[in-house]
């Protein structure tokens, strides 16, 4: 298993993050636990930024917050000087309890109820990002009601879809999020955006995808932009001062994933946009980035008690953890690999292959497929690591399982930022009916 960030294995062979041996914390926090490296996710966001200073762009970088939301990590998002996206009342809730400033917030999503548009002006947050007709018309009508101007960007579809090594053209992109470029229905929200008195057109946002390695589907997707905001110029009289390129860098999760490093990839962005602003002699706008998984993915690891075996001979050897699909969905919903290690005897000679199952009742809960570690005994403690993004954030109570602590460890503390769920917490919203005794 790659070590990440602060993770080290300790003189007594025990896996250590932010100074803490991971076996300590298991004895004092219980499994499953959700361990995060706070200085990686520091270093991420300073990265970023370090990226975009050296290119002398003006640029915005905002955390995409589904990756992992809780007031902890909006706090160090706030205090790493990160604008934030969210992109549902929930997240905006929880930004605002975090005391997040909200001028340095975005709402994203493509089916905002009226009920989180209202939360989201009566927060006055800084910015919408328009995904359909239907919001653009309801965004104006409630701003226009309290009388306040709102700006807005539009998320536009450039037909560029890309995934790790590969993008694809997709010519009218088939999704359900954004106004299409190429049939013209982004030109038609621009212009209705332009004519709505309350709604102060910025710019355009774009989200290609995720866990991506290669720049060049960003680089395609920008000169796509580019020619869109040119023509609009031309045709529209509108000039972008931002151009919002979304989020999706790719991280290591296993040794097949080479990703590029965050310098890199903002400098071949960098690049492509300069370019294109010279060429079509278009005013630099400001860029704006939205990374998630690429801030926390690897910052967290996952601790889990290893518990009963099953070994069919000659076919394979299963062995289950106390947690599975409940706080880690991507492998059964994605197919998403993971890498492990036994976090109390990291180094053995002898190894064997097993496959890591949940505990769920479902036979696709399984967390790792032919996966290589030390003789597997009960009761050791296994760690999966790089599940820092879209792990908590998708974690579900399937089978009544309690959600897992979240820990932040950094310098040798330790610190809950979130609590495990109690069983009192799995009942808390039913609603039990006693029976008329008189009827009897
Ligand atoms: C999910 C999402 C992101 C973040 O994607 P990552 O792959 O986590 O970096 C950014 N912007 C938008 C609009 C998204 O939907």
């Amino acid at each position: 298993m790659y070590l990440h960030g602060t993770s080290r294995i300790n003189e007594q062979g025990n896996l250590e993050i932010g100074g803490c041996d991971t076996v300590e914390l298991v004895k004092q926090f219980g499994t499953p636990l959700y361990i995060y490296d706070e200085s990686l996710i520091e270093s991420k966001c300073r990265q970023f930024q370090d990226a975009f200073k050296e290119t002398g762009l003006r640029y915005q970088v905002a955390y995409a917050s589904k990756a992992f939301a809780c007031i902890e990590q909006y706090r160090l998002i706030d205090r790493e000087g990160l604008c934030l996206d969210v992109v549902s009342g929930g997240e905006l809730y929880t930004a605002i309890q975090a005391g997040f400033p909200a001028e340095r917030i975005h709402f994203h999503g493509n089916n905002k109820t009226a009920e989180e548009i209202e939360m989201a002006l009566d927060a006055k947050i800084g910015c919408f990002v328009v995904d359909n007709f239907y919001e653009l018309a309801l965004l104006q009508e409630l701003a226009e009601e309290r009388d306040v101007m709102v700006d807005i960007l539009l998320r536009v579809t450039p037909g560029v879809e890309a995934h790790t090594h590969e993008y694809v053209m997709t010519g009218q992109e088939d999704s359900k999020f954004g106004f299409d470029i190429q049939s013209k229905q982004a030109n038609t929200a621009i212009e209705i955006s332009l004519q709505s008195p309350n709604l102060t057109l910025l710019g355009i946002h774009s989200h290609i995808g995720s866990q991506i390695f290669e720049p060049v589907g960003f680089v395609h997707a920008i000169s796509i932009l580019m020619t869109f905001l040119n023509e609009v110029r031309k045709e529209l009289n509108f000039t972008a001062r931002i151009l919002n390129v979304g989020g999706g860098f790719g991280i290591r999760y296993t040794e097949e994933d080479e990703p590029i490093s965050i310098f890199e990839q903002i400098d071949s962005i960098s690049s492509i946009i300069r370019r294109e602003c010279k060429e079509k002699k278009y005013p630099l706008p400001e860029i704006w980035i939205e990374p998630g998984r690429s801030i926390v993915g690897e910052a967290g690891t996952t601790l889990y008690t290893i518990g009963a075996t099953k070994n069919i001979p000659s076919i394979r050897k299963y062995v289950s953890v106390d947690g599975g699909m409940t706080d880690n969905i991507r492998p059964a919903l994605y197919g998403s690999k993971y890498e492990a290690m036994i976090a109390n005897h990291v180094e053995s000679k002898e190894t064997e292959v097993v496959s890591i199952a949940g505990k769920c009742c479902e036979t696709g809960d399984m967390l790792i497929w032919d996966c290589e570690l030390p003789l597997v005994q009960k009761g050791d403690i296994l760690a999966v690591s790089c599940t820092g993004a879209y792990g908590y954030s998708m974690a579900n109570n399937y089978n009544r399982l309690r959600r897992p602590a979240v820990v932040f460890v950094k310098n040798g503390e330790a610190r809950v930022v979130v609590q495990r769920e109690s069983y009192e917490d799995l009942i808390r919203n039913d609603v039990v009916y006693v029976e008329n005794s008189s009827i009897k």
